[in-house]
């Protein structure tokens, strides 16, 4: 019998690296993996041949603004961003308003996904209620959110009702959050540290986007180093999984390194701007706030590379941020005016391959930090992250030969630019397929608002039976 899908002639990724080989996919799942021009008679047959045929990548960190924020971006817009980027499943933040930390505005808000995301999706919720936590998570999250900071000077992107320092309220959080069995995910900073360091900026009347830059890397990056020895030993006496947003400095990946070697539920991210815009002084004075602008030296962002190298830390997250150019453009003035944060979604994949193509890393720890690992940590693997027979037929197919200089005309999210434009890359997406349907099909977003659907945790026992199921190459 003739199977829906079959991807022909490629190099294809799996966990044992890349094998050539046949893929076929039936009912959305992957049904078969044979050795090259073997593969079954298909409805459809796609020649991949000369590309390479990776498992979809997982974002588990994008903010779509929706709702709330939808002159910044929307589902529609984020979603599809992602899908020409080479993402399958894209998980928000909780800053939106109103923000999700009661079921009924949870269930508010998958409604809208249901109706609008192009590509699978989840929302990660805001623990800031504490009684609606186990409402919260039997609503099918990954994970919950925190904030740490509560910005001085202006009220986005962290809202006063979602952000929290005080380490009591913390701890609290952390052991509700430990009962439900969930992930927490926290953006750490010391927000009592940074008003002081803050201050003296001011003070001395800096605050243009070096300052800002400066301030937020300043005494070699002691804001995030003392939130997250905090966190961790928050984390020690609840048990919580913590999963630490936004690695950046060498101290936080020993810290993390050492919390991992005594067995402890410790994960982390690493973002874009860490990797190819905030490393390099040059970028943040030629692109002023729309760089982000956190600085990170040169001796962080090796330590930094290493780990997600040696395993220290465990994937790439986009933290994809569009603002509109009148909400970054006053940040060359004054960088504490304009919002934080970059979008990088459609580009983060590109720029990764690049660095594959330079020899950086390999194709295989490539896909580890973009699909496998997230779906580990998020417990939707073996169901996504790898491709495998069982699995969901979520690909991104890379043309590792395609280079292109990035650019703002070629920007699907709503603001419409990228920090990345002018920059040379080699290794793009072609193709993007979603449970065996291309959502993005020779360079151009072909998915329907709507063909989304939520990507779920398993359960062990899911887990086990589609691990019994599978027959890896
Ligand atoms: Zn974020």
């Amino acid at each position: 019998m003739a199977v829906d899908l079959l991807l022909k002639g490629g190099t294809v990724v799996t966990e044992g690296g890349p094998v050539q080989a046949d893929v076929a996919v039936s009912g959305g799942v992957i049904v078969g993996l044979t050795a090259a021009g073997e593969g079954p008679s298909a409805r459809r047959t796609v020649d991949v041949t000369g590309l390479h045929v990776l498992p979809g990548v997982i974002d588990t960190h994008a903010h779509h603004r929706e709702p709330g924020y939808t002159h910044k971006e929307d589902i529609i817009t984020g979603t599809s961003a992602a899908a020409a980027g080479g993402v399958t499943v894209s998980c928000a933040m909780p800053n939106v308003y109103p923000p999700p930390n009661t079921a009924k505005v949870l269930r508010d808000m998958f409604a809208l996904y249901e109706q609008k995301s192009v590509i699978d999706y989840n929302i990660n919720a805001a623990s800031s209620n504490l009684e609606e936590l186990p409402a919260l998570a039997e609503m099918g999250i990954l994970s919950f959110k925190i904030f740490m900071v509560v910005d001085t000077g202006r009220d986005y992107p962290h809202m006063p009702g979602i952000g929290v320092h005080d380490h009591g309220k913390l701890f609290k959080m952390f052991q509700g959050i430990q009962k439900t069995g969930l992930p927490l995910m926290i953006h750490p900073h010391d927000q009592a540290l940074m008003t002081v360091i803050e201050e003296d900026y001011w003070a001395r009347g800096e605050k243009d986007f070096r300052a800002y830059a400066k301030a937020y890397s300043s005494y070699d990056g002691v804001i995030w180093d003392s939130a997250v020895s905090t966190l961790l030993q928050l984390q020690r006496a609840s048990g919580v999984h913590l999963h630490i947003l936004h690695l950046q400095t060498r101290r936080c990946v020993e810290m993390i390194r050492a919390a991992r070697a005594e067995g402890r539920a410790v994960t982390s991210e690493v973002n874009p701007w860490t990797l190819w815009l905030g490393n390099d002084c040059a970028n943040i004075e030629r692109l002023a706030s729309y760089a982000l602008s956190y600085y990170v030296e040169p001796h962080h962002y090796q330590a930094v590379w290493n780990a997600l190298l040696d395993g220290t830390s465990d994937m790439i997250a986009t933290d994809h941020a569009p603002h509109t150019h009148a909400e970054k453009a006053p940040g060359r003035e004054n960088g504490w005016k304009a919002h934080t944060g970059t979008p990088s979604v459609q580009e983060y994949v590109s720029l990764l391959m690049t660095d594959v193509n330079d020899g950086k890393l390999s194709l295989k720890k490539a896909v580890e930090l973009l699909s496998e690992n997230p779906a580990k940590v998020f417990k939707l693997y073996p169901k996504k992250g790898a491709i495998r027979i069982g699995a969901d037929a979520d690909f991104a197919i890379i043309d590792m030969n395609a280079e292109l200089v990035l650019n703002d005309e070629r920007v699907i999210s709503k603001c419409g630019w990228t920090p990345y434009a002018g920059r040379k890359v080699k290794g793009l997406p072609l193709h993007t397929i979603v449970r065996g349907k291309f959502v993005f099909e020779d360079g151009k977003v072909v998915g329907e608002p709507g063909g989304g659907v939520k990507a779920t945790p398993l359960t062990a026992e899911q887990a086990a039976r589609l691990t019994a199921a599978a027959v890896s190459v």
